[in-house]
């Protein structure tokens, strides 16, 4: 084997560890969101991934989050006044729930019609977000 071939393949064998780790990050990440079926900040994915991945910590979530929203993996739920949850991207349209007793946040099905009608006369309506606030089962005491 010549040098130069070697250092190639050395330097191959380095990089693809880290790939394959990040990819695997990854897969957690959208297997943790999945499992869930609602949006999570960093510290809730976290949480919930270090049961199948112990060494991760919260910078390589943050990071990772930051790779997937570029790569149009996840999208940021963002609720007034809230640190930014995730969920994955490509769902379909839908709205918010938040539980004013844990903070937590659950996807909600369907659109009422008339929010269309809102809008003034004259104004075009581009989109819309609702977020109902309450207490979640759980809290409640009531079972799910
Ligand atoms: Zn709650
Ligand atoms: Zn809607």
């Amino acid at each position: 084997m010549t040098d130069e071939k070697r250092h190639a393949e050395e330097a191959a064998s380095q990089h693809r560890p880290r790939a394959k780790r990040r990819t695997r990050q990854r897969s957690i990440i959208q297997r943790v969101l999945l499992e869930a079926n609602r949006p999570l900040s960093p510290h809730d994915i976290l949480q919930a991934a270090q049961a199948t991945a112990p060494g991760l910590g919260i910078a390589t979530v943050y990071r990772a989050i930051h790779t997937m929203i570029t790569e149009g993996l996840l999208v940021a739920v963002e609720i007034p006044g809230e640190a930014p949850r995730y969920e994955t991207a490509g769902k379909e349209h839908h709205h918010h729930f938040q539980c004013r007793t844990c903070d937590d946040i659950f996807d909600i099905q369907g659109c009422p019609p008339a929010i269309q009608q809102l809008a003034p006369k004259g104004f075009r309506l581009e989109g819309h977000q609702v977020v109902l606030y309450g207490v979640c089962p759980p809290c409640t005491g009531m079972p799910a």
